[in-house]
């Protein structure tokens, strides 16, 4: 008997993880969709020359510039995402200045953010102690929760990126005043093709391997991650990565 549920247990999860799987696939091919279609239709419109004044040219550049950059930030994650589950991943670990690294990435989100109606509220200290990590891994990071609160805290209209030196570590926060994440969903985001059931969520699009790509990062960098939230009241991710023995002490 007790062999009998265990198989029954082995079955159901292979026939989950199978349809998380197949779910995957939809998600990814339906997300590729809609910036490829308005990268095509944007540039048909120059194309034929349909455009012409000033400022809707303007318009099919900038939204030519912001699709392809959500394709590359797609692509990115799903390659990343199969390298980590292949045991492929490797980071190069360099000491970095974090402030530049977090600022310009902020800065590089303004426009995407803006363009969904979201103003980007930066709040860097001066000093900082440089840290050992991989820019791009970090660069990631941010990429992802910066695009999850503009995808799920746009009605908020606002979204924090903020760095505070604690005393080993240094502690980057995202936070967004938009749907917020229940309880028993918190205990679940971090977890590989995991989204959450609620409509609110299921209106937009996603793949629910984001935040697993954030946690793996995190975890090799030795640092942590966790998650404060209210539903209705926005949501703050917090990344804590560790200052190395050779970094400088704090003032
Ligand atoms: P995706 O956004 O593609 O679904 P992620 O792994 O990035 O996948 O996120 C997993 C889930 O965590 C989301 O589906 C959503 O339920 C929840 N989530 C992530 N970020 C936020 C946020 N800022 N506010 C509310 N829910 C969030």
């Amino acid at each position: 008997m007790q062999q009998y549920k265990n198989k029954g247990h082995v079955i159901t999860f292979v026939k989950l993880s199978a349809n998380m799987k197949a779910d995957f696939a939809a998600n990814v091919s339906h997300e590729l969709r809609s910036p490829i279609t308005q990268i095509r239709l944007k540039g048909e419109a120059l194309q034929l020359g349909l455009t012409t004044d000033e400022e809707d040219l303007r318009r099919h550049y900038d939204a030519i510039v912001h699709e392809s950059e959500r394709l590359s930030r797609l692509v990115d994650n799903v390659l990343d995402f199969a390298a980590i589950e292949r045991g492929a991943k490797r980071y190069q670990m360099r000491q970095e200045d974090l402030r530049l690294l977090v600022a310009t990435t902020g800065e590089a989100m303004r426009a995407p953010l803006a363009a969904r109606g979201l103003a980007l509220d930066l709040d860097i200290p001066e000093d900082l102690p440089q840290v050992e990590v991989d820019r791009e891994a970090v660069k990631q990071v941010l990429i992802n929760l910066l695009s999850n609160a503009a995808k799920y805290g746009a009605e908020g209209k606002w979204v924090g990126l903020r760095m505070r030196l604690a005393l080993d570590s240094i502690d980057i926060s995202v936070s967004d005043r938009g749907i917020g994440i229940s309880k028993s969903d918190q205990a679940r985001i971090f977890e590989e093709f995991y989204r959450s059931s609620d409509t609110n969520v299921r209106r937009k699009k996603g793949t629910g391997i984001g935040l697993s790509i954030v946690r793996y990062i995190i975890n090799a960098h030795g640092g942590s991650l966790s998650v404060d939230s209210e539903p209705g009241q926005g949501a703050t991710f917090t990344v804590t990565l560790p200052l190395g023995p050779n970094a400088p002490a704090s003032e």
